[in-house]
């Protein structure tokens, strides 16, 4: 699994014209299921992680790596990429996977969670303990908002250099079209936990607007450009912690149909109570429609992808595994911890003994304490590297057990060992 590997990567990834979606196997006492995702840059093996590159690159890793290491798919993000290098720079270029030399299927985020942080000082951190945190935890002050949203779109301050933008569900729309991902996200209003409950209903009247608007604008981009492979659209279910909310969400968009086009596959947004996690996930999944992906946006935690897995999401990602990696937190089946740890100055074992990644089977804990603490770049790829490989394939174990009928076990012997709970994050 590791030499040739360009080559390895292109037939791997195979090549088909459309989007399709097929369920291999279903379980009978839980919503999981088991299934292939098909884009015309190649096929998904769901359950699935997905990990990120927000601005078309995994920070510190090679996309070779990450093949290597099994990402099926990478997730861009809109906003980032829109405000730089400019979605016209990756028409030109061929789309995103050809920018960032990236042969399998990508993802882009809609850029709707993203403006929309600016506006409430999020900090991006989305499955939170509503027992424990504080309103002034994720809502910024009036002064500090850089986003102001209104019925027609956002309009925001761009984090680089302040210059004005306004994203609409159409510009939302061109952006991801030109940006050239497989499978786009409708854009949407992304709301907090703190959000009053009056205020949760006219942001999921706007996001149901919006995702009709979506639709009409992807059926015209779509028409129009012709020769060029089809790109999906998800839509995104919102409705905070409400369980009414989260149901006609399901109902609405899980219908929705415009002019014949109707959503690919859906993702699950918004701020999540992590106590209430798979209550939710499950209120949704039971009305969408069986048939179509679903996508957990912003969830990558170990505990929380078996929940996400078992009340029946397809796919997920995070920005946490590689963003940890850089300040030497690694997982393990034992735990998380911190390389830069003095206790592991002399440990001359692997970071994890199970794992079969590039760093643990060739670096011990000792030399990742050293670069670390030497603060050499090279730390930052090696942890990354595991880091993504302990997630995308914990994920694939229990794609397998779900297909060997133990998934109960698998799930009860990881979480045995590994106790840590951390948070969730977009980026
Ligand atoms: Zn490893």
């Amino acid at each position: 699994m590791r030499c040739g590997l360009m080559n390895n990567h292109a037939s791997r990834f195979g090549s088909v014209l459309s989007f399709s979606f097929e369920i291999k196997h279903a379980e009978s006492n839980s919503l999981a299921r088991v299934g292939t995702i098909n884009t015309p840059n190649g096929a998904i093996q769901t359950p699935a992680f997905i990990p990120v590159g927000t601005k078309a690159t995994v920070k510190s890793v090679l996309p070779e790596a990450m093949a290597d290491l099994g990402a099926q798919a990478l997730l861009s993000n809109a906003y980032h990429l829109y405000l730089q290098p400019g979605p016209d720079v990756l028409d030109e270029a061929g789309g995103l996977g050809k920018f960032m030399n990236w042969p399998g299927p990508t993802f882009t985020d809609s850029g709707g969670f993203q403006v929309l942080s600016l506006g409430v000082g999020f900090k991006k951190v989305l499955a939170m303990d509503a027992q424990t945190f504080r309103r002034d935890d994720v809502i910024a002050g009036n002064k500090d908002r850089l986003a102001h949203v209104d019925d027609e779109g956002v309009t925001f301050k761009s984090h680089l250099d302040g210059s004005m933008h306004r994203f609409t569900p159409e510009v939302s729309m061109q952006v991801q079209h030109q940006i050239g991902a497989d499978i786009m996200f409708a854009f949407d209003e992304c709301t907090t936990l703190h959000n009053t409950r009056p205020y949760q209903e006219l942001a999921m009247d706007r996001t149901y607007a919006w995702a009709i608007r979506c639709l009409d604008e992807h059926k015209r981009l779509t028409e129009s450009r012709i020769g060029k492979p089809y790109q999906a659209l998800f839509g995104v279910i919102q409705g905070a912690q409400y369980e009414d909310l989260r149901k006609k969400a399901a109902a609405d968009l899980g219908g929705m149909e415009s002019d014949g086009q109707s959503f690919d596959g859906f993702g699950i947004g918004g701020a999540l109570d992590k106590g209430q996690l798979g209550t939710i996930i499950s209120w949704v999944n039971e009305i969408l429609p069986e048939d179509k992906p679903r996508h957990l946006l912003g969830i990558g935690a170990p505990e929380d992808l078996f929940v996400g897995v078992e009340n029946g999401c397809d796919t997920f990602d995070c920005v946490l595994a590689s963003r940890i990696a850089r300040t030497s937190a690694v997982y393990t089946m034992e735990g998380r911890f911190n390389l830069s740890n003095s206790r592991f100055k002399r440990d001359f074992n692997p970071i994890d003994s199970e794992c079969d990644c590039y760093t643990c089977t060739r670096y011990t804990r000792a030399y990742m304490h050293h670069v670390f603490r030497g603060k050499e770049i090279v730390s930052a790829t090696l942890a990354t590297i595991h880091n993504e490989r302990f997630i995308v394939r914990l994920v694939d174990q229990m794609r397998q057990a779900l297909l060997d009928g133990n998934f109960a076990e698998m799930k009860q012997q990881f979480l045995g060992r590994y106790t840590h709970r951390s948070g969730q994050a977009r980026d």
